[in-house]
C-alpha cells in the first residue's frame, strides 16, 4: 500500500534575529535548525506519534504539514501528491479540508466569542460545505453527537467557556472532523486536560479513526500515552528522529540511548519489567538549536559517547530489525 503522508528529508530552519552591531559588523546570520533533516511514511489508519522533549522539532514537523509554515527544504506528500508544490489559494483551501489540526489548548484554539454551533459552522462556511443552515445545522448535531457532546442542542448556545475543558477539546475534535477529513495533526491534544480524563479523550480519537477512516500524526512528549495511543512511534532529539518503529518495538527493546532515558522516566506499570529498563542518566541540559553540537547530536549528554566518533561523526538512521531504525553509532554495544 501506498503511504497516506510521506515526508522527505524536511528541515525548517528559523533565522535568529541579529543585532545591529552584529549587522554591522558583518556576522553571518544564524539560524535555528528546528527540523534539521526528518523523513518518515504513514499510512492509513495508523496513529504516528512524534515523541520528544519541547524544543525537539515535533511541533515545527506538525505545522510544516498542514501548511501553518513553509519548508526550508524538503517534500511533504500527502497520498502522492506533492504539499510543498501548493501555491494558490483555492489550492491551499482544498487542502486545508483533507488536513485538519487539533491543537494543545482547546480554549485558545475556540475564539471565545463564538457559541459552539458558530465554532462548528465556520469550516463549513469557509468550504461551502451545507447549502441552508438546516443543512449545516444536521451536519453539526451530527458532529457533535459523535465526540459526545450529547444531547447537542443543550450545548450549541453555549460559549466555549461555559464548558470543561474535555468537552471543549471535544468541540475542538468535531470541529477538525466535520470537514470530513483525511489526516489529523494532534499536536499535544491532552497534555493540558486533567489526568482523569485523558485516557478517554484518546479513546475516542482512536473510535473515530475506525469510523470515519482518518490517519493521525499524533505529537506528544509523553511516551505512556504514545505507547498506549500509536501504532507507530518516532523519537525526535533536536530536529531529527533518532529512533523510530512500531510502538510495541520502540517501547519494548528501545536501540537509541535518548529512548532509553526518556523510558526510564516512565514509571513501568507491570513489576515483572521494571528491571529490565534501567535508571538512565541524560546529562546536562537540551542544547540550542542554534549550536547543534557536530557529529552525533546527542553525544554532550550520551553516557555512551566515543570519543573521537560520536563527537565528530554523524550517524544515519538505520533499520536495525524489520522496521526499527535508529540513529546510533553504537546499537547494540552498549
Ligand atoms: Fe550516544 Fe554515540 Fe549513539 Fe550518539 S551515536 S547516541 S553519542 S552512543
Ligand atoms: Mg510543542
Amino acid at each position: 500500500a501506498e503511504p497516506i503522508l510521506k515526508v522527505e528529508n524536511l528541515k525548517k530552519y528559523f533565522p535568529l534575529k541579529r543585532g545591529l552591531l552584529a549587522s554591522l559588523r558583518g556576522e553571518p546570520q544564524r539560524f535555528v535548525h528546528a527540523v534539521d533533516g526528518v523523513s518518515f511514511e504513514i499510512y492509513k489508519q495508523q496513529v504516528f506519534a512524534l515523541v520528544g522533549e519541547s524544543g525537539c522539532g515535533k511541533s515545527t514537523t506538525g505545522r510544516l504539514i498542514v501548511k501553518l509554515l513553509e519548508p526550508t527544504d524538503g517534500k511533504i506528500y500527502l497520498e502522492g501528491e506533492d504539499v510543498t508544490e501548493i501555491k494558490t489559494k483555492e489550492e491551499l483551501l482544498a487542502y486545508r479540508r483533507r488536513v485538519q489540526m487539533i491543537f494543545q489548548d482547546p480554549f485558545a484554539s475556540l475564539n471565545p466569542r463564538f457559541r459552539i454551533f458558530d465554532v462548528l459552522e465556520e469550516p463549513l462556511l469557509i468550504h461551502g460545505i451545507g447549502e441552508t443552515r438546516a443543512e449545516r445545522e444536521e451536519l453539526i448535531y451530527k458532529a457533535l453527537e459523535m465526540v459526545k457532546i450529547i444531547p447537542p442542542e443543550d450545548y450549541v448556545s453555549r460559549f466555549p467557556h461555559m464548558l470543561s475543558g474535555g468537552q471543549r477539546q471535544r468541540v475542538a475534535i468535531a470541529r477538525a472532523l466535520i470537514l470530513n477529513p483525511t489526516f489529523i495533526v494532534a499536536d499535544e491534544p491532552v497534555s493540558m486536560l486533567d489526568v482523569s480524563i485523558r485516557a478517554e479523550i484518546l479513546e475516542l480519537m482512536k473510535s473515530l479513526k475506525d469510523k470515519m477512516g482518518v490517519t493521525y500524526l499524533y505529537i506528544t512528549h509523553d511516551l505512556s500515552t504514545a505507547r498506549y495511543f500509536a501504532d507507530w512511534i518516532a523519537v525526535m532529539y533536536l530536529g531529527r528522529i533518532v529512533e523510530m518503529g512500531p510502538a510495541e518495538k520502540v517501547i519494548d527493546n528501545p536501540l537509541h540511548p535518548y529512548t532509553r532515558a526518556l523510558l526510564a522516566a516512565v514509571p513501568e506499570p507491570k513489576p515483572e519489567r521494571r528491571n529490565v529498563i534501567k535508571e538512565l542518566p541524560i546529562k546536562g541540559e537540551v542544547p540550542s538549536a542554534v549550536n547543534i553540537p557536530p557529529g552525533c547530536r546527542f553525544h554532550p549528554r550520551c553516557i555512551y559517547a566515543k570519543k573521537g566518533l560520536c563527537d565528530v561523526e554523524q550517524p544515519k538512521l538505520i533499520e536495525y530489525e524489520h522496521n526499527h531504525f535508529a540513529e546510533c553509532h553504537l546499537v547494540g554495544k552498549f
